[in-house]
């Protein structure tokens, strides 16, 4: 008998690595974590999202997120360019769909960095992708990291902690929880997490 067919993905679809997304509210250090775990494994693979959302002052087009205007983001939108979009305090993110395709076609784990609306419609889509949630060690702290960034004003703050309130609230619909004390420890359980989905192990550095 023949050995069972694999087709011409290149990748059995048994061992495809599986998505990953990480949430969490607004300042607890998503970015932060993310840059880090990069910044060790250059090769793991972030999607970078189109905002209607202006840059902050270091971000760059192509490499933070695709800056787009609001007629754009509709093209992307009629398009089905988009595998979810959001708007988030006053803004609207998008994930550009065929370039997350293509990752996970090649068998690489792939990270999507977005707010809780875009996990829920992921977790319709894509069921089988892990959700991961990074939560503040408390309010007041989470509230000292958003104000510490310097980068939104008093009322943009006041937007995104009312947001954080509802994405508190929404732990318990995630896969796992990390707690965001210490960005080096996080970053290595959000790897090996990764790694876990991926059928692939963790690391020790
Ligand atoms: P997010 O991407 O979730 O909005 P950021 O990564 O921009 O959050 O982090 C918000 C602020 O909190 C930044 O000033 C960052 O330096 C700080 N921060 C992130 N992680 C930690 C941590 N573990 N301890 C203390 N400060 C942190
Ligand atoms: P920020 O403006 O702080 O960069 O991002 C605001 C929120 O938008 C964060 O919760 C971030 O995770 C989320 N976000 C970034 N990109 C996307 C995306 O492509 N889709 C969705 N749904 N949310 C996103």
């Amino acid at each position: 008998m023949a050995a069972t067919s694999r087709g011409t993905s290149p990748v059995p679809p048994d061992v495809r690595p599986r998505l990953t997304v990480l949430s969490g509210p607004s300042g607890v250090g998503k970015s932060t974590v993310v840059a880090h775990m990069r910044k060790v494994h250059p090769e793991v693979w972030l999607s970078v999202s189109a905002t209607t959302r202006k840059p902050r002052p270091g971000e760059r087009n192509g490499v933070h997120y695709f800056f787009v205007d609001n007629e754009e983001f509709d093209k992307l939108i009629a398009n089905g360019e988009l595998l979810e979009w959001a708007e988030f305090a006053g803004n609207r993110y998008g994930t550009p769909r065929q370039a997350v395709l293509d990752r996970l076609e090649a068998g690489e784990p792939v990270l999507l960095e977005i707010d809780l609306q875009g996990a829920r419609l992921v977790r319709q889509s894509m069921p089988e992708a892990q959700l991961v949630f990074l939560a503040p060690p408390g309010w007041d702290e989470l509230v000292r990291r958003l104000t510490g960034r310097g980068t939104e004003s008093q009322e943009v703050i006041e937007r995104r902690l009312a947001a954080a309130k509802v994405e508190l609230a929404a732990e318990a619909e995630f896969d796992t929880t990390l707690v965001n004390t210490s960005v080096e420890d996080v970053a290595r359980e959000l790897l090996t997490l990764m790694l876990q989905a991926s059928g692939l192990r963790g690391t020790d550095d």
